[in-house]
């Protein structure tokens, strides 16, 4: 009997996670990739514990290690003058897995590497999902391209991103909206005494984040502020003279390592309703099926533990039901990662409003977050950082 068959829409993050998540298991995928090539996006990731567990048991963590810097802890800035809301050391005893701080791209190649290496893993780039249909015995997948090849499979996974075309194929029509925000991000070179963590500095209407990636050697800057009108895709280059612009009334410090910045690339920010996240033999993972406000940096981490859950559920649901119990496997999966999925996505807006809080309001916010201090915090997302799959 020939190995059981799935088909993954998008080689992103968590499209590439849950191939290797399935190889490991026995189940063979065929990876359908839309663009030709995989160049620089996105600047910087925070992969954090939760995720970063997932990756360390695909044995990644030697080559992560290489491309990334470990979190040594949080600092919360002022935006007007810099000074010191809260810093929040890491805290190892704690929380053992690393806090890892590293470029999209360096992430996606570690990934991309381990994937070519599976045989059970085939990757098609240069082709989209199109169709599907599906029936009790499996589904039928048409891509795009000269070709126009279509693949028969036990199921289709949709880690498509955002603007998921497996998603509408599901019928979900509600369209992602735009939240009135954009990111600007760029990288800088590392300076002489930078520490290795993230500072946020937070002000009015707009906030900015901070880190070390690429082992150090560069700073990953991420600048958010309000904007009238929104673009689709991933990123657009950006005016440098408009993130000056909005950077003037922010502390010296955050000017001047912004100023060194060149390249910025601008992302409108969308948010959109969580989607059914598995519909017969079709499931959703990652920004498919719960786009999230990047305030929280846990978008990519959230696509990834969904590919570990799925990952195990389908592997024990086919070694006991066969190929009929696909469906089976991607509702209980959907069913596994809806409560949590809901309150990231709910903590990640509740951020963007407290980050941005004006004055009066923000002196409340500093206060509350002076008086919760580094171990009140931590303790607050324990229930993010400490997540782990079932055995
Ligand atoms: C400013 C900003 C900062 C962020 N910071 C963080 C952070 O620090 N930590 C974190 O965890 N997350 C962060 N995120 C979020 C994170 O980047 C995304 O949530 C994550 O990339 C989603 O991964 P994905 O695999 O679901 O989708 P994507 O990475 O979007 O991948 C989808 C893939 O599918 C392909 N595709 C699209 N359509 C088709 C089709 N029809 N057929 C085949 N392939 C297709 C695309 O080309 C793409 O390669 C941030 C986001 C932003 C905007």
């Amino acid at each position: 009997m020939s190995a059981p068959h799935f088909v993954i829409a998008g080689a992103g993050i968590g499209g590439l996670t849950m191939a290797l998540s399935l190889a490991r298991r026995g189940i063979a995928t065929t990876v359908v990739e839309k663009r030709t090539g995989f160049g620089e996006l996105g600047a910087g990731l925070q992969i954090t514990s939760n995720s970063g567990r997932v990756l360390d048991a695909l044995d990644l963590a030697l080559p992560l290690k290489r491309v990334s810097v470990s979190s040594h802890g949080l600092m919360i800035r002022r935006w007007a003058n810099g000074a010191r809301v809260l810093e929040m050391p890491s805290s190892p005893e704690r929380m053992p897995t690393p806090f890892r701080m590293m470029k999209r791209n360096d992430l996606h190649t570690v990934l991309l590497d381990a994937a070519r290496a599976m045989p059970n893993i085939r990757l098609l780039v240069g082709r989209g999902v199109q169709e599907v249909s599906q029936d009790a015995d499996g589904v039928t997948v048409a891509l795009g391209g000269q070709n126009g090849e279509a693949i028969s499979a036990l199921g289709l996974i949709g880690a498509d991103g955002l603007w998921s075309r497996v998603r509408d194929l599901t019928g979900d029509a509600s369209p992602p909206v735009f939240t009135g925000y954009e990111a600007w991000r760029a990288v800088v070179p590392a300076r002489a005494g930078d520490k290795p963590r993230v500072t946020l500095h937070m002000g009015p209407g707009r906030h900015a984040v901070h880190y070390p990636v690429a082992a150090g050697r560069e700073i990953n800057l991420v600048v958010v502020r309000q904007a009238k009108e929104a673009r689709e895709g991933w990123s657009r280059d950006g005016d440098r003279a408009i993130v000056t612009e909005h950077l003037a009334g922010a502390s010296q410090s955050l000017r001047d390592l912004t100023g060194a910045a060149e390249g910025w690339q601008v992302w409108s920010l969308f948010d959109r309703k969580p989607a059914a996240m598995a519909r017969g033999r079709i499931a959703l993972i990652g920004d498919a099926a719960h786009p999230i406000l990047p305030f929280l940096a846990q978008g990519a981490s959230l696509a990834i533990e969904d590919a570990a859950v799925l990952a195990r559920l389908l592997a024990d649901t086919l070694g006991r039901e066969g190929a009929a119990g696909v469906p089976m496997a991607f509702a209980a999966y959907a069913a596994a990662r809806a409560q949590r999925v809901a309150r990231v996505q709910e903590e990640s807006r509740g951020n963007g409003r407290n980050y941005h809080m004006g004055w009066p309001l923000s002196i409340a916010r500093d206060f509350a977050l002076k008086r919760l201090g580094p171990d009140g915090l931590r303790n607050r997302y324990g229930w993010l950082y400490d997540w782990q799959d079932a055995a």
